[in-house]
């Protein structure tokens, strides 16, 4: 038996609207924890995960007050798919695990449920940390315009993000509940609050994958 509250993992691509679904469902006193906060602490100065990052790069990783490169890290890894996959060994497992830690305290918590908010919910293992899947869905042409507004790329930059990702139709068979964010906020938080009032009432809920 799962035990209560439910955690709901929320996932979409890149500009999908996971953060703006976020603060809507906090409107309803819904805590969150947001998977892109954790992969920045994991990596702060005195964490392990940052040691064992300066003993494979050197301390040409670190910048002057300690900290990571970040840029620099991105660079080597955008060049290099096995310092990719070493980087990934050592943080995601040190991300699900602090991950594993924040949603055992809502699980402890007075709430009626809570929220994971992550871009790699299905591709880094954090799909076991929930109890199902909300996934973010947009046509990939307002994905890639909101992408552009947002993050002040062009077009072609945007395109390619959205490319290197997870595939629309993959994320889209593995969620158990799906938000359309193809119209405007007013829309979204509609069906937010749907949502909602369904998650509240788990045992009405459609069984999971
Ligand atoms: P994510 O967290 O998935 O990257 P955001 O929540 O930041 O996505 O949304 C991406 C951008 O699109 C933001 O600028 C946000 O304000 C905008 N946005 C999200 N949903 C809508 C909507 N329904 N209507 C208009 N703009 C939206």
């Amino acid at each position: 038996m799962t035990s209560r509250p439910l955690i709901i993992g929320v996932t979409g691509g890149i500009a999908s609207g996971k953060s703006t679904v976020a603060r809507a469902f906090a409107r309803y006193g819904i805590p969150w924890v947001d998977a892109d906060d954790i992969a920045r602490d994991i990596v702060a100065p005195g964490e392990p995960a940052l040691d064992e990052i300066r003993r494979r790069h050197g301390a040409d990783i670190l910048l002057e007050d300690g900290s990571l490169d970040r840029r620099a890290l991105r660079d080597i890894i955008f060049a290099d798919e096995a310092e990719r996959r070493w980087l990934e060994s050592v943080t995601h497992p040190r991300i699900r695990a602090r991950l594993g830690e924040r949603l055992a305290s809502f699980r402890q918590g007075d709430v009626p449920y809570g929220l994971l908010v992550s871009p790699l919910l299905f591709e880094s293992g954090q799909r076991e940390l929930v109890d199902r899947c909300l996934v973010i869905d947009v046509p990939e042409s307002l994905q890639i315009e909101r992408t552009a507004r947002r993050d002040g790329v062009d077009e072609a930059q945007a395109r390619a993000i959205v490319a290197a990702q997870m595939p629309r139709d993959e994320r889209l068979s593995r969620a158990d509940d799906i938000l359309t964010n193809d119209g405007n906020e007013q829309h979204l938080a509609d069906r937010v609050a749907e949502l909602d009032r369904q998650y509240r009432t788990p045992g009405g809920l459609p069984p999971t994958r």
